[in-house]
């Protein structure tokens, strides 16, 4: 996909699309998706959303990453798909493998364990070493390195309603670093010791901890445990420069050697949560009411109907989890002394 006109007879779908609303003055900006092949024609889906409701404006590009090469369909699918430049990128095998500190026999019992009690994804090596790949490297892939700013979309998602605004711009004008549509409860089962790693992390290094943090959002007694919050992570746009500064690269070392991601089932959504919620301040991390979103089991749609009208959104308001029970929204609101939308104690 070009972002430069080709001439009217190149029989190049991208060549009728109209040029970026915003051309020449574009955040250095990607989507970036870790996919199989196989997982084809669910990305498609994502794509095709994500292009109607905001990129088919921007033409922002799109890397794709895999621990195998991708194969002729998928790289002909989702060029097609995309308005902006495709790349495609094959992890290096030390991303993912076992790092030689494991203990395989441990890692191996702890699978079998995981089955017998039917944890979710418990078995299953190929899961912790996509957690801990989107925890620790998708930001230093070689492709990854030429940008600042990335969307990461996942395979079967959908979007509700229009983005209007170059969210990658807005991210930078407002100084944040991080952002999230869906918050919730870990399952406790999948990181049993994951908050003492941290604490660990912490004590080894005080001085990559902020003030004015989000400690309220992860802890409901001022740090010595853990309450689960996280931000979903299949949604994330952020900052790359950040997750490549020497704190975070830290952070996931120190987790790392702590062996979790093999020990445990560690997710990459409470690991980037947690520093976020540390490491950054709080004014840095954002809420995208206007960004609805579903990846299953959960919706994003906005509480506020002006808004959902504004921007012609298609989403049921019922089944939005922003104000359920088991959703951590509200902590996020109430740390930032944000007003909830009218309406809200409906959603309950
Ligand atoms: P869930 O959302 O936690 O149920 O996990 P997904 O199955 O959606 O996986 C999360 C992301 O990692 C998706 O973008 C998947 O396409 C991708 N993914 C998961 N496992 C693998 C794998 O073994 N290889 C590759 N290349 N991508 C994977
Ligand atoms: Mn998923």
């Amino acid at each position: 996909a070009a972002a430069t006109p080709m001439s009217a007879t190149t029989p190049n779908l991208k060549t009728s699309l109209p040029p970026p609303k915003a051309d020449g003055s574009r955040m250095n900006a990607t989507f970036v998706t870790l996919a199989r092949n196989s997982d084809v024609w669910e990305i498609a889906r994502s794509i095709r959303q994500v292009e109607d409701r905001f990129n088919k404006r921007y033409n922002y590009d799109w890397v794709f990453l895999n621990d195998a090469p991708f194969d002729d369909t998928f790289r002909k699918v989702t060029t097609a798909l995309t308005s902006g430049n495709t790349r495609y990128g094959l992890i290096p095998e030390q991303h993912w493998s076992f790092p030689s500190f494991i203990d395989q026999e441990r890692a191996a019992a702890v699978r079998e364990d995981m089955r017998e009690r039917k944890i979710i994804y418990g078995d299953s090596i190929s899961y912790r070493h996509m957690c801990r790949y989107e925890s620790g490297f998708f930001f230093r892939h070689p492709l990854m390195l030429e940008y600042e700013w990335y969307w990461r979309v996942e395979p079967s998602i959908e979007l509700f309603c229009d983005i209007e605004y170059d969210t990658f711009r807005f991210m930078a004008e407002n100084k944040k670093k991080y952002s999230f549509v869906l918050s919730l409860y870990e399952y406790v089962e999948t990181i049993p010791t994951l908050w003492e790693s941290v604490k660990g992390f912490i004590k080894e290094h005080p001085e990559h901890i902020v003030e004015n943090n989000s400690m309220g959002f992860l802890s409901d007694d001022g740090g010595k445990s853990y309450n689960h919050c996280h931000f979903w992570s299949n949604f994330e746009i952020g900052n790359l420069d950040w997750l490549r500064s020497k704190a975070y690269v830290d952070y996931f070392d120190h987790l790392d050697h702590d062996g979790g991601f093999f020990y445990e089932r560690w997710g990459d959504a409470p690991v980037h949560s947690i520093a976020a919620g540390l490491m950054l301040r709080k004014d840095e991390l954002h809420f995208f009411n206007d960004i609805a979103y579903y990846h299953v089991p959960f919706t994003h749609c906005p509480t506020d109907e002006q808004v959902r009208l504004d921007n012609k959104c298609h989403c049921n308001p019922k089944d939005n989890f922003d104000w359920n029970g088991y959703s951590c929204t509200s902590r996020f609101f109430e740390i930032n002394s944000m007003k909830k939308p009218e309406g809200w104690e409906k959603q309950q």
